[in-house]
């Protein structure tokens, strides 16, 4: 089997077009969550998702979007663009996002939105934290999105620490038995200064990773975004991929 592994879409039409045709063929695609917030197309990214033979979470603005979530713990920018995007979704969306789980187990991978530890919230932006959260899962990997960078942690069980690994890799990385925390990075709003979307691919039965990115019209999805008055920042951050 061949699986996609995308998460934080955020809405972003363009890129998740762009990450299907680059991606080519695959049998499912694993969404680890926050479809919608931020970008224009929240409605015709999840309508995009049920299309396709799929798994997907939930995430913390797809629960702030359903009234889920406090907006006061988002920053301003964040919370005017989920206030948007609360009046945008149609109600069959709604229901699609409302069905959805903030974190499941799948052909023996563990899947969370942010952390297996806290699955909604917290962020795993160090060895740290990762380290902390290897007791929080049963499987040997976990899938996790929520920081919008992709990143690899290693476990160290002798060492009692984790190895940081930042894709893309040169190379594909074999499926071995070590166990792991990996975070493909964002398709909609990548943050670790590279603006193209980010994926990845599980090929069972190569038993290899690879770890992607493309390039897509930012300036398609940044007009769209003036064209309904989201805010500037959000705007510009797309082009810088911060
Ligand atoms: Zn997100």
């Amino acid at each position: 089997m061949r699986y996609l592994i995308i998460s934080d879409i955020h809405a972003n039409l363009v890129a998740l077009e762009a990450v299907l045709a680059d991606a080519q063929e695959f049998d499912q695609v694993w969404c680890l969550g926050d479809l919608v917030g931020y970008g224009p197309n929240p409605n015709e990214c999840v309508e995009r998702m049920q299309d396709l033979p799929h798994i997907s979470l939930a995430g913390n603005h797809d629960w702030a979007a359903l009234g889920k979530l406090d907006l006061r713990g988002f920053n301003t920018d964040a919370r005017e663009a989920n206030l948007w995007t609360q009046a945008e979704l149609k109600p069959a969306v709604r229901e699609y996002l409302q069905s959805l789980p903030t974190h499941l187990v799948q052909d023996s991978f563990h899947l969370a939105h942010a952390s297996p530890r806290e699955p909604v919230w917290e962020y795993i932006l160090d060895a740290g934290v990762a380290y902390a959260n290897f007791a929080h899962f049963q499987t040997t990997v976990c899938l996790v999105g929520h920081t919008h960078i992709p990143i690899i942690f290693e476990l160290d069980e002798q060492q009692q620490r984790c190895d940081t690994w930042i894709p893309p890799l040169p190379e594909s990385m074999p499926v071995g038995t070590r166990r792991m925390i990996i975070n493909p990075g964002s398709v909609g709003q990548p943050r670790d200064g590279d603006p193209r979307a980010s994926y990845a691919i599980l090929d069972t039965e190569l038993a290899q990773w690879s770890f992607r990115r493309v390039a897509y019209p930012v300036e398609i999805t940044q007009e769209r975004m003036r064209a309904r008055g989201l805010p500037r920042r959000l705007i510009e951050r797309l082009e810088l991929g911060r």
